[in-house]
């Protein structure tokens, strides 16, 4: 019956290429399964036309979406993390980000730039979870220090997108630094009246929710998204009780105060046009 039954092991289909769809022609949603084109889920700003799962993109992506013609002056590109601790974990921290610069062609996990969006000035700083899971470390907080001084100059509106797992570990203190100089630095926009809204998208945690992420004039989140402080797990343990239900969701947090609105990936660049015309 050998020939029937499967005698030998490890000639199974990974789960990984079980799922995947041919790169390139077809998207398939991890929420609902369905399967996409991929040029539709494109045009539909990277959101599932069945459910509307927002898939998690890059500052590639949002910039394309909300700077007309693509047409930005990135700012401060250059700026790359130096290793104040002389860090190791299973790799040298140094190694750690070269060759995850290599993998994705980013100096860090934030890109900052100037352009017009419908016409209006505006100045995007945006977060790339695929660098080091969107951790903040001195570069991420330089680079946004220096657009939110750059905006204040230039009296341009500033907007933020977070998508972030939190401090960057491997710089320790360097980057619970950053929430202070960041979070002061906006108070000085604030001061001078230049309108600030951060995005929130799918995650955002840690020392940048604790920071800049809920520090705009609107807050305001992608549907669904995942917003927190520390995980679900270390707070149930540390109240030692069960945590509601769609705990740290968008939805909830919108609920409970924190937010000012939830906005669809589709209508960001409209929704923003008309709430900067309104605060002008
Ligand atoms: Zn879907």
């Amino acid at each position: 019956m050998s020939w029937f039954i499967r005698k030998e092991k490890g000639i199974n289909t990974p789960t990984e290429m079980k799922r995947e769809a041919p790169d390139g022609l077809w998207y398939q949603c991890p929420n609902c399964k369905k399967i996409t084109p991929t040029r539709e889920h494109k045009q539909n700003a990277f959101t599932c036309p069945h459910c509307n799962y927002h898939e998690k993109v890059g500052s590639d992506v949002y910039f394309n979406l909300l700077f007309d013609d693509n047409e930005f002056i990135e700012l401060d590109e250059n700026l790359v993390s130096g290793d104040p601790l002389g860090f190791v974990d299973t790799k040298a921290y140094p190694d750690r980000i070269k060759s995850t610069m290599k993998k994705t062609g980013l100096k860090d996990a934030v890109r900052t730039g100037h352009g017009k969006m419908n016409g209006l000035d505006l100045v995007i700083a945006c977060m790339d979870f695929s660098f080091i899971g969107g951790s903040m470390g001195s570069v991420v907080g330089e680079k946004i220090a220096r657009a939110i001084s750059y905006s204040l100059e230039k009296k341009i509106p500033f907007l933020m997108i977070s998508k972030s797992g939190g401090a960057r570990m491997m710089e320790a203190g360097f980057s619970l630094m950053q929430m202070a100089k960041t979070s002061a630095r906006l108070a000085q926009l604030s001061e001078a009246k230049v309108p600030y809204i951060s995005l929130l998208t799918d995650p955002t945690t840690g020392g940048v929710t604790a920071s800049y992420a809920m520090l705009g004039d609107f807050n305001i989140s992608e549907p669904e998204a995942l917003i927190g402080f520390a995980g679900p797990r270390v707070i149930r343990e540390t109240i030692g009780k069960d945590l509601p239900k769609g705990f740290q969701s968008a939805e909830f947090v919108l609920e409970h105060g924190f937010l000012d609105f939830i906005v669809d990936r589709k209508d960001l660049k409209d929704k923003l046009t008309s709430l900067l015309n309104m605060l002008k």
